[in-house]
């Protein structure tokens, strides 16, 4: 029995009683960028550099251990740095948490994100994990829609472009000593995307030996900056080899796969069998992996949620059975795998073009997020 670490209790519900109303109350950026330096930013957007001329401030104050505490006066502000006391908790304990989605723009200009639901109850899971306050879902996506209605001009329409969203938590509070903070601050910012990894190319993955970046009743289930922070040493280690990425495993589940720095990971078999690691609770539940298990149902493939042993890819490689292998995540959508590369071996060919069933799932989640396809799940939802 592998211990599974489902929420024993529901996040500390913290009423909104204090709001008056929902209404965010905005201030507008005095020198908002001209759209000249905008058009310049959205034709080569790349990842993570650029920032939209608004973000969302909401302050929580309470008092977590006793099940206390409001959000106060829902915020849009102009984007900027964040005055925060050197003594805030966050700088010192780690307490922070983030979620990450995309706004895509579709053919009649409109604008939409995809199962934002999905991402309004995975922050309050990881705000349980992390002792920080569980936001109301409405003003979740509340904010994302007050955020991308000021900014929506900074939602791109080029071929796979979009505005990637990321709401955070952190705790504000000035106090060194070690309790949840009492001052936490939701904010979201907003960043124009392009193709995460420009073509999909399948990328070489390093296998980490010595680096876990989750273990048993840690935070691995958790979307936390912390876990990135134990993944970096082991990201590292993989450009040394020459590798895009880093795979984490399991030592003590006969080197069990779990997952890659920031994305889920799924097999194919030429049975029409997709697996993918299940749910231990060291291991990210992603929208975007849950996804692919419905759309793999939906076309009569057998989805199989398990442990599955590094020996296991190695034997199906051999046998050719294993026929693709591809990560996913909301930055980078789907990515075909390469190799695996470890210190003693390499598994896979060299130069492994993307696989059918990969590059076909890609295509049909794509074309839903950005409106070209029929969305039968009711997963998209309108931001502006
Ligand atoms: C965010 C994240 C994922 C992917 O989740 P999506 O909801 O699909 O974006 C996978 N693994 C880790 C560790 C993550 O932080």
């Amino acid at each position: 029995m592998h211990m599974t670490h489902e929420p024993s209790s529901t996040a500390p519900s913290t009423s909104t009683a204090g709001v008056d109303s929902r209404e965010f109350v905005k201030t507008l950026n005095p020198a908002p960028a001209t759209s000249a330096r905008r058009d310049a930013i959205l034709a080569n957007p790349g990842f993570g550099q650029y920032f939209t001329d608004h973000m969302i401030q909401i302050q929580w104050t309470g008092n977590i251990e006793q099940g206390t505490g409001q959000w106060q006066q829902p915020t849009l502000v102009p984007y900027g740095p964040l005055a925060l006391d050197p003594a805030a908790a966050v700088l010192h304990y780690g307490q922070e948490i983030f979620e990450g989605l995309k706004a895509y723009r579709h053919d009649d200009g409109s604008v939409w994100t995809f199962r934002p639901e999905k991402n309004a109850a995975r922050l309050n899971r990881s705000a349980e994990r992390m002792a920080l306050p569980a936001l109301p879902e409405d003003l979740f996506l509340d904010s994302l829609r007050t955020l991308v209605e000021q900014d929506r001009d900074w939602v791109p329409d080029g071929e796979g472009q979009s505005l990637y969203l990321r709401p955070f938590m952190i705790a504000n509070e000035t106090f060194l000593g070690v309790r949840p903070s009492r001052e936490v601050l939701y904010s979201v910012i907003a960043s124009p995307a392009g193709n995460y990894f420009g073509e999909a190319k399948a990328v070489d993955i390093w296998l980490s030996e010595h680096w876990a970046r989750a273990g048993r009743g840690g935070t691995g289930a958790a979307k936390c900056g912390g876990n990135y922070a134990a993944s970096l040493i082991a990201q590292m280690e993989g450009d040394a080899h020459g590798c895009q990425q880093v795979i984490f495993t399991d030592p003590d589940r006969d080197e069990a796969i779990e997952e890659l720095g920031g994305m889920n990971v799924f097999f194919v078999f030429d049975d029409g069998t997709l697996v993918t690691p299940e749910l231990t609770g060291t291991i990210l539940e992603g929208v975007t992996r849950d996804s692919i298990i419905q759309l793999a149902k939906d076309r009569g493939m057998t989805v199989e949620e398990r442990a599955f042993t590094l020996e296991e890819w190695r034997d199906g490689v051999a046998s050719g059975k294993l026929t693709e292998v591809f990560a996913c995540g909301t930055a980078a959508v789907i990515s075909p795998v390469g190799r695996l590369i470890s210190a003693q071996e390499t598994i896979g060919p060299e130069d492994a073009e993307p696989g059918e069933v990969t590059m076909s799932l890609r295509k049909e989640l794509l074309d839903i997020q950005t409106g070209r396809g029929e969305d039968r799940h009711g997963w998209l939802t309108r931001l502006a």
